[in-house]
């Protein structure tokens, strides 16, 4: 058995009442494990790539200052005929040992990049945050994979911002940085994912042209229980707003830790409590979703 899944099933409802009620239940079918050996597995990501069976969904991300969704983050999925459905932590890492990752990167970034163009033509205009593993990030095209994106788009550099990791950047610092800059004088956002998670992101913060840093969801979760969490929490939010920084808190569920992090000036929020990823056709509607209750939600809060 390769790759079984460790991930917790997927909440059917966000916990937090003044959104959940809206939401339709969440569609993905929960694939466990996979059973076929390593070359059956090669062999159906190379027929994955070339028939494109890979589906890219949308996590919206909310700003409280504008109380309204500014963004999304693309997810893929591999809806394989015969299984269904199957989330990336059982597919990415074998697509990376096979050295396929970047081609799957490729295709994620495409697609995202012309569905948030022809949602700015209904009026839409979103930033759209696209995930890049090591091998994509390395790759000597990697420049022009980026510029041929936006040009096959149309889409404004501004609206694209990379998430890397800092797993990626422990290598090489000299090349990652000429890269890093390189995307940058593109006019694209670069993005710290899971920051708090690695060895020493203090230094890679401050070394790094960021424009952002996503505080991982390992700091977010239970505020109000942890007197720590919220301390450590405070420290990375103070910090990357002395290093002008924007910040994103990821994997938020529970009302009162959105209630902490507006407190506490962190204005950009992702996770289950707004709402979980979401496929492109039920995306505006989600946002619409979203947009009506922050509206209640912030009206609320003002009264009280
Ligand atoms: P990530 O980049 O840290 O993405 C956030 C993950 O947390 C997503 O899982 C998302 O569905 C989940 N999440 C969002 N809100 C919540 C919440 O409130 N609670 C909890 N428990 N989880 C939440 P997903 O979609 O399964 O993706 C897992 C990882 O796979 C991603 O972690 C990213 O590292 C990788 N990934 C996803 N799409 C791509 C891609 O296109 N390319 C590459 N290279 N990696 C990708
Ligand atoms: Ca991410
Ligand atoms: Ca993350």
């Amino acid at each position: 058995m390769l790759y079984p899944s460790q991930r917790k099933p997927v909440r059917e409802t966000p916990n937090l009442a003044l959104l959940a009620s809206s939401f339709a239940p969440h569609q993905e079918v929960k694939i466990n494990t996979l059973t076929q050996d390593y070359y059956q597995i090669k062999k159906d990501l190379l027929r994955a790539i070339a028939h494109n069976e890979f589906e890219v969904y949308y996590q919206p991300q909310v700003c409280t200052k504008t109380q309204t969704v500014t963004s999304v983050e693309a997810l893929v999925r591999w809806r394989k005929p015969e299984i269904g459905l199957i989330f990336p932590q059982d597919f990415i890492p074998v697509a990376e040992d096979l050295g396929l990752i970047s081609q799957i990167d490729e295709l994620v970034l495409n697609k995202a990049c012309h569905y948030i163009k022809g949602l700015q033509k209904t009026g839409l205009y979103l930033s759209i945050a696209v995930n890049l593993s090591a091998e994509t990030f390395y790759q000597p095209t990697l420049v022009k994979t980026i510029k041929s994106a936006l040009e096959n788009s149309q889409l404004e550099p501004e609206y694209l911002e990379l998430e890397l990791t800092e797993t990626m950047i422990l290598n090489n610092s000299q090349q990652v940085l000429k890269t890093m800059k390189e995307l940058k004088l593109l006019g694209i956002k670069l993005s710290l994912d899971d920051f708090g998670t690695g060895y020493s992101g203090l230094l890679y913060l401050q070394q790094f042209p960021w424009d952002t840093v996503k505080i991982d969801r390992y700091f977010i979760h239970d505020l109000s229980k942890f007197a720590k969490n919220r301390v450590i929490l405070n420290a990375i939010i103070s910090l990357a707003r002395n290093l002008d920084l924007d910040i994103v808190a990821e994997g938020i569920e529970e009302e009162c830790d959105l209630h902490f992090l507006i407190n506490n000036n962190c204005h950009r929020s992702q996770g289950y409590l707004f709402s979980p990823p979401v496929i492109a056709d039920n995306l505006i509607e989600t946002i619409h979703k979203i947009n009506y209750q922050l509206a209640s939600f912030f009206h609320t809060k003002v009264a009280a």
